[in-house]
């Protein structure tokens, strides 16, 4: 049997979480370890290893989730934020399963 990742089972409901946003092909909710006041995780319904997969892939996946991530900043944050990726193991990748970090030490 397929093994599923844990972003794309809590993409397809199989592990519960409350999302903070959604859109046609990403999903955003909180990270279980935050490490900002604010710290949302930006993620496509979709499997992809990383951002770069992503964005090579599909532009349009890339573009939904970009415009997701400044949506949840907008509503989410107060002033500035960060929107990160990390990509590789070496650059603290720990899910290999594409997502945006939104984080700020303001919230909304
Ligand atoms: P990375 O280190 O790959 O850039 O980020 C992965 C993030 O996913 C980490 O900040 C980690 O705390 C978060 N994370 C890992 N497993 C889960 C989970 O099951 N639920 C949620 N909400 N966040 C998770
Ligand atoms: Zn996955």
């Amino acid at each position: 049997m397929e093994t599923k990742c844990v972003f794309c089972q809590i993409a397809s409901g199989e592990i519960k979480t409350e999302l903070v946003a959604s859109s046609e092909h990403c999903i955003a909710f909180n990270d279980i370890q935050p490490r900002q006041p604010v710290h949302i995780l930006v993620v496509p319904r979709e499997h992809f290893v990383d951002v770069s997969e992503l964005a090579l892939k599909s532009p349009e996946v890339m573009a939904d989730l970009m415009a997701l991530g400044a949506k949840v900043a907008a509503q989410q944050t107060h002033g500035s934020h960060r929107f990160t990726f990390n990509t590789g193991i070496e650059a603290g990748q720990s899910v290999f399963h594409a997502h945006g970090h939104i984080t700020s030490v303001r919230a909304k």
